[in-house]
Parts: structure tokens; sequence; C-alpha cells
């Protein structure tokens, strides 16, 4: 069998165990559209393209993410780099796909001019997609695909990409909750930004962990007999290694003495509910004593991104250091996949309702620790983003503005002069009309005649923005007093 035929194989059953009702045809469908639309083409590391989507696709069935992300994810580079167009995954895939594909090429359309403007662009698109989380969530998994063949780029593009990936994917990630996502960008970016940390850290780590195995598994042991004593039953009772790259940040912190660091071994106890948790930190505390001021209910007092979890350190009968973590298996869940949780799929095929309103909620708060001004910040509360558009200019800049803007809104928006002179526009490389009620993604650019003075009073009629309205009467008000003036 082909490499090629193994992974979409793989992709198959990791669906078929995640979703057994999926519908795999229109899957195969979407494998067999994006193989022909990128036919021919490679990627930088010599591979052909498709298994960049395939890749891309298969991230998003191990998080467990339901079938339209999924085939989004198969499709998500074909508008922009294949003959085939938007419409044509419209209409062989729907409404929906087609949604999450564009939403897709349009995070792409920003293009990287100076990491300033770069994340403060990156950030308004981001929010500019909250209303469907999901296209940032295809996002990164098209992100982690790209890392792990960045071996194949020239040094400054790794470095140029890593950074951004560290800056602002993993933050993001972070924020949305997502840490097994914001783990694995941070890890591979860590790699190429800081080589030689990295690979000290990757041999401490392997070192310490087969020193630390032995008395893992016994303290592992010990936990669940004492449960066993105390009839709690546990789902899982695990033991995990800090990630490099947090692990590199708290070393940082602690003059690079990793004896210091106190989770970089945790244990992880899984159990059916919340009281079970409080019993099981009762139980464990009876028997091992616990560090002072390392008690964390996480379950009382979540982080903000959510997180929920009881964290405690003991010492071992061996009188060694843990970390024990203790939650249910939604918090689990919860944890590794964030805000992605929220597209699980449950038995009956449908959304889990609900709770999407916390994480509006989460990123509007987020939004407003960003922001200084509290005329801005009003702008951006979620219920009024519907009434936002995003726009691009050309060179990639992003413009927000009330809902229904025409290009004469946006040519004020740009400059005075740009609006005053202006005498046309393109709207996705289109000619279109001045009163066209421009859309979120939109690529808009201005036509202007340097000998035109000013504005067209008809244009009064149609601007929805107050600055474009102000803008065309102090011009037009000029033209009356010249005018008068000229008369005398
Ligand atoms: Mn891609």
């Amino acid at each position: 069998m082909s490499d090629l035929n193994k992974n979409y194989n793989k992709l198959l059953k990791t669906i078929k165990t995640t979703q057994p009702n999926a519908d795999l045809n229109l899957v195969e469908l979407a494998f067999e559209f994006a193989k022909t639309a990128h036919q021919g083409q490679k990627r930088m590391s010599g591979e052909e393209y498709i298994f960049h989507p395939l890749a891309t696709a298969q991230k998003l069935a191990e998080m467990k993410l339901s079938a339209p992300i999924i085939i989004a994810g198969l499709l998500h580079d074909v508008p922009e780099d294949t003959d085939y167009t938007l419409e044509d995954i419209k209409k062989n895939f729907g409404e929906e796909v087609a949604g999450l594909v564009e939403g897709i090429t349009k995070l792409g359309t920003i293009k990287y001019r100076g990491i300033e403007r770069y994340i403060e662009n990156l950030r308004k698109m981001f929010f500019a997609m909250a209303a469907d989380l999901r296209v940032i969530i295809i996002k990164f998994a098209d992100r982690l695909h790209n890392l792990k063949t960045l071996y194949a780029l020239p040094r400054n593009k790794q470095i140029r990409i890593a950074s951004e990936v560290l800056e602002i994917y993993a933050p993001i990630a972070n924020r949305l909750g997502m840490y097994e996502m914001k783990g694995l960008l941070e890890e591979e970016s860590f790699k190429y930004l800081y080589p030689k940390e990295y690979n000290w850290l990757k041999n401490l780590v392997e070192e310490q962990s087969k020193q630390k195995e032995k008395y893992l598994n016994k303290i592992i042991k010990f936990v669940k007999q004492e449960l066993a004593a105390e009839n709690i039953k546990s789902l899982e009772v695990k033991g995990r290694i800090k990630q490099l790259y947090s692990l590199y940040k708290k070393l940082l912190k602690h003059n690079k003495d990793i004896n210091r660091v106190y989770d970089f071994i945790a244990i992880r106890i899984i159990v059916k509910d919340i009281p079970t948790c409080y019993a099981v930190l009762g139980i464990l505390h009876k028997k091992l004593k616990p560090l002072k001021g390392r008690i964390k209910d996480y379950i009382a007092q979540p982080k903000p991104n959510g997180y929920s979890s009881l964290h405690t350190t003991v010492f071992t009968p061996e009188g060694e250091i843990i970390e024990i973590q203790i939650r249910t298996r939604e918090m689990e869940e919860e944890a590794e996949y964030g805000i992605a949780a929220h597209w699980y799929y449950d038995e009956k095929g449908s959304l889990k309702p609900g709770r999407k309103a916390k994480w509006i909620e989460e990123l509007t708060k987020w939004q407003k620790e960003l922001s200084e001004n509290e005329k801005i910040l009003e702008k951006l509360k979620i219920d009024v983003f519907q009434d936002r558009i995003f726009v691009f200019t050309p060179n990639g800049d992003v413009i927000d503005m009330a809902n229904g803007a025409t290009p004469v809104d946006f040519a004020y928006y740009v400059h005075t002069d740009v609006g005053n002179k202006c005498v046309g526009a393109l709207i996705n490389n289109h000619i279109a009309s001045l009163d066209t009620a421009l859309k979120s993604g939109d690529v808009v650019e201005i036509l202007t005649d340097k000998n035109r003075k000013y504005p067209n009073s008809d244009w009064l009629k149609f601007v929805k923005t107050s600055l474009a309205k102000n803008k065309i009467k102090s011009a037009l008000g000029k033209r009356t007093l010249i005018d008068k003036f000229l008369k005398k």
C-alpha cells in the first residue's frame, strides 16, 4: 500500500472510532477532490502536496471533531492554491464546509509586514472569526503540520514561522484552553527558535525520566491501593511529564535548577465526579504530607480559560516531591481540547449545547484586557461584533467598520484624500459599484483620480459610517465656500 493510502486509511479509522455515524462517503469525496485539485503540486519537503491537507484532517479527527471540520481540513488549501474555487466546494460539499474553507482562506490573506502590525492584524482577524471558532481550530491543525515540515524551509523562514507560532498561535490556543494544541505548537517552534536549549533540555528530561520512572510507578501503585482501600474507583491513574517549552520557561525562573520544578513529573487521577475529586484529595493528604502553599482548587475557582482541576504537591513515602492532579473525565477533555471539546458529537450526533457562550464571554474578556481604550472596548463587545465587518487593504491590513459599510466608507477610513478622490473600487479584484455593502474578508482597493477635488454629494445617501459622512460634508462645505468666493 502506498504511504498516501496508508495515511488515508488511518484517517478513516480514526473517524470511525470517534464518530461512528459520520458520513464517510463525503470524506472520501473530499479526499479525492483535494487529491485531484492539488495534483502535481509538491511541498518544500518534496512530498506530494496532498499529504499536508491529509495530515491536517488527521489531527482534527484525533481531536474528535465533527465530519464537516475534518472535510474542511482536507479542502483548506484548495481555493488558495489550485484552479478550483470556493464555488466548486460549495456545490460539492455544501454551505457549512464552504464557509469553513472560506474562513481559512481569509485568515491566509493576512500578509506579514513586521511583527507588531502582523500581530495586531492577526488578533483582529481571529476575533472576526469568533463567530466560528472552528476556523481557528483548523488553522491550528494546518499550522502544526507546517511546523512538522519546517526542516525543509530556509533558516530565515523557519525563524519567522516558529516565532509567529510562539508569539501568536500558542498564546491563543492557551487562551482557548487548548492545552494539548498549545503544547504541540510550543514544542515544535521551541526546537527551531532555541535549538541549543531544546537539545539540552531533551537530554536532561530523558535522563531524569529514567531516574524517576521507578518511583513514579511506585507512587501510582500506592495511590491505586489507597483509593481501593477506601472503596473509591478511579477511572485512570497516570504519570505525565511536563512539556519541554513550559519546563524551559519554568527553569528560567529557577536558575535552571530542575530540582526546584516540582511539577516536572505529575500524576493525574481521573474520577467520575466532583465530590470524588475532593474525597481523593482528602485520602491522599491523610497518607502523604502536602507541601505548603501548593494546594490549588481550580474546581471552585477555574482558571480564566476554564481550566478546572485539583492540584496538590506532596512528599512520597520515599521523600520525593511530586504534583498530583485530580479531575473528572470531562475536565480532562476540556483541559486537552479546550474550546475544541465543544464541537464533540454526543451519541445522537448533535452538538453539545450551552457551553459555547462561556467561551465567547472569555474571548470578550480577553479582548478587554488587550485594549486600553474604553471606546474601542465597547465596540468590540461580542454582541456588537455581529454588527462589525473586517475587510482588507490590498497590503493585507485589516480595517474594521460598521456592518453595511461601502467602498466609500472604506476609502475615508484609509485616508481623507483617498475618500475625496475616489472614483471606483475593486472588491476581490472585481469592479464594484461604490454603494456595494462590503462583507468580512473582502479585499478592497480604491481607485482614485488625482484631479478630482470633491466627493459626490450623492454618497451621503448610502455611506454608513459617521466618519465618512462628516468628511464628505466637510469637503462639500469647503467647496460651497470656494464657489461663493469665486462668484463674487
Ligand atoms: Mn495549509
